[in-house]
């Protein structure tokens, strides 16, 4: 069959997706509608929907992926969307997606806020990390999700929306059971912030589809990587998957599932420790001291006024 195009499995357009499992094509139109279904009946699940929803919005692909997605579902879905950037701060990189993230906000028509480092914590991630021993990414996560935390307060946003594609859960699933830490599997299912709940409208959509929508959306744009990254277990982790993933074509969707099967099958029997209240800002946490607060004081002043509210 060479030089013969494949066309979708629904209409005769010419296809740009292969779902390897079930063998069939989509074309642009179709994939976006088979994204858009899944990510409406993961929102449905959370009925009655807020007045707002929080789109966790870096700029990169996932992320803007989401943000199209859910700006193209407006008319289904009646919550009001804004789009919430963290700036960290990182030199050579965060500029460009800064910028990227506002072009698509306005491309989009969709509200955009933004909060730095430097306004809640007096200094960016390149700063704290030049007196930290501690790995960027480990700073960086536990720095952002509390920005994130703050901003959501900030705009009245009692749901976040963030870009977690499958693949991300299937490599969740294996480094959890790598680590063989149980505790890890139930971490960051439910609410751990006082304000906003946290859900992860692509966790049945892979990374793949996640990209080719953004491109066909004519919103992909090659953005530099993090100075930063290099999570060496996840991308190993990731390696292998994909390896196997073309080979036994539907395992990342399974490996994703089982998470989520055991979280349900043992929801009520695992207990969890309840959140403590840190006591310097006040926010909710594990031990008596959270970890934004323990951090910051290994090497900056805390800005308690920005912390507390
Ligand atoms: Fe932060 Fe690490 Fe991501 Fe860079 S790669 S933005 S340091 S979590
Ligand atoms: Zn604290």
């Amino acid at each position: 069959m060479e030089g013969k195009r494949p066309v979708c499995s629904h209409c005769q357009s010419r296809a740009v997706y292969l779902d390897r499992e079930s063998g069939a094509h989509l074309c642009s139109r179709h994939l976006k509608e088979s994204v858009e279904s899944r990510v409406l009946s993961r929102l449905m699940q959370e009925e009655p929907l807020p007045e707002i929803i929080g789109v966790a919005f870096s700029g990169g692909k996932d992320s803007t992926a989401l943000l199209a997605v859910l700006a193209s579902l407006k008319e289904r879905i009646p919550s009001r969307l804004i789009a919430l950037t963290v700036d960290e701060g990182i030199s050579g990189y965060r500029e460009d997606t800064i910028r990227h993230a506002k072009d698509v906000c306005t491309r989009l028509n969709v509200e955009h806020r933004i909060i730095s480092f430097t306004r809640l914590y007096g200094r960016s991630l390149d700063e704290i990390l030049k007196s930290s021993n501690r790995k960027a990414c480990t700073v960086c996560g536990i720095l952002r999700r509390r920005a994130l935390e703050v901003l959501a307060e900030e705009e009245g946003v009692h749901l976040i929306v963030t870009g977690h594609n499958q693949d991300d859960h299937a490599q969740t699933t294996l480094m959890n059971a790598f680590s063989a830490d149980i505790k890890k599997v139930f971490a960051g299912s439910g609410s751990t912030s006082r304000f906003a709940r946290r859900i992860k409208p692509f966790a049945a959509v892979s990374e793949r589809e996640v990209t080719l929508y953004a491109i066909v959306s004519d919103l992909f744009m090659d953005l530099p990587e993090c100075p930063y990254a290099g999570e060496a277990l996840r991308g190993e982790v990731r390696r292998l998957l994909n390896r196997f993933e073309q080979e036994h074509p539907g395992s990342m969707r399974n490996l994703a599932r089982v998470e989520e099967n055991i979280r349900a099958r043992l929801h009520n029997k695992v207990k969890k420790t309840p959140m403590e209240t840190c006591k310097v800002c006040g926010w909710p946490g594990s031990g008596d001291v959270c970890q934004v607060c323990l951090l910051l004081n290994e090497n900056v002043a805390i800005t308690r006024t920005d912390l507390q509210t």
